[in-house]
């Protein structure tokens, strides 16, 4: 596997041993556009409280944290837990955003991005949002997300005619991070993220959080309501913030 193991991070801070990079977003995508001038796959990781627990008892998630070339703070819990540890982080680096972001780069920059995941014809919708919103981002491909684990390798195979820049993987975790880990070599994306559920969010599928939500930090509170089958997912919360009370400053 060509990914390489993190070591020399001096931005990184462990959560409940798990690392994660102390960066803003602007960092971020200063980082991530470093990864492509390097031109090898990168594997970036949007970190949730629920991953960071999911992580506590899943060694091969646990493993995958480990070979993330960045992990950013994708919630305001695990906000909260590194400015515990130490104070650097003013803002979330989520998912949702980094798309975003990354497809405004592209309409500068004319990087190269592919869409995969989510249920099907929602890739193709956030595209086209994306395209209106940032108008010249070049996405040049989408494909939906429900295809069957033993159908890894067609799909990798499809993805990398591509040979995308950046990919967005919207599979949920553990599912997308395996995903890119054990295909990376073939699709030979520069920067392939985990990107959960931003796609349902960019193609209008998902409202976003009202402001006041976002605010108070409140974002899953709103998610519970319009989708009270998220309660698993929710639980983890506390749960999360439990343990990292009880661990060692
Ligand atoms: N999904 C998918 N294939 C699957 C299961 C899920 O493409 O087999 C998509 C789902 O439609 C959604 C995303 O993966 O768009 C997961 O979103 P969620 O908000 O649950 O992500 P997470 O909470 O794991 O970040």
């Amino acid at each position: 596997m060509a990914i390489i193991e993190s070591s020399d991070h001096p931005q990184r801070v462990r959560i409940l041993g798990v690392p994660v990079d102390c960066v803003s977003m602007d960092e971020a995508l200063s980082i991530m556009e470093g990864f492509v001038k390097e031109g090898s796959p990168h594997l970036v990781i949007t970190a949730d409280s629920s991953g960071i627990v999911q992580a506590q008892t899943d060694p091969e998630l646990a493993d995958l944290y480990e070979k993330g070339h960045l992990v950013t703070a994708d919630s305001s819990g695990v906000v909260w837990a590194i400015n515990r540890r130490r104070k650097c982080l003013q803002e979330r680096v989520s998912g949702v955003e980094i798309v975003d972001r990354v497809c405004a780069l592209s309409a500068d920059r004319g990087y190269s991005i592919y869409f995969l995941g989510a249920a099907p014809g929602v890739a193709e919708q956030a595209a086209e949002q994306l395209r209106l919103k940032h108008p010249g981002c070049n996405i040049v491909g989408a494909r939906h997300g429900f295809f069957p684990s033993d159908s890894d390798p067609v799909v990798a195979e499809e993805v990398s005619k591509f040979k995308p820049d950046f990919l967005f993987v919207a599979l949920g975790i553990p599912r997308q991070e395996r995903f890119i880990a054990s295909t990376m070599d073939v699709i030979q994306a520069k920067v392939a993220i985990g990107v959960g559920g931003s796609f349902d969010v960019h193609s209008g599928k998902t409202k976003r959080a009202p402001k006041l939500f976002q605010r108070l930090r409140l974002e899953w509170l709103w998610r519970l309501l319009l989708n009270p089958t998220k309660i698993a997912k929710v639980k983890l919360l506390p749960r999360f913030m439990l343990m990292v009370l009880g661990e060692k400053r």
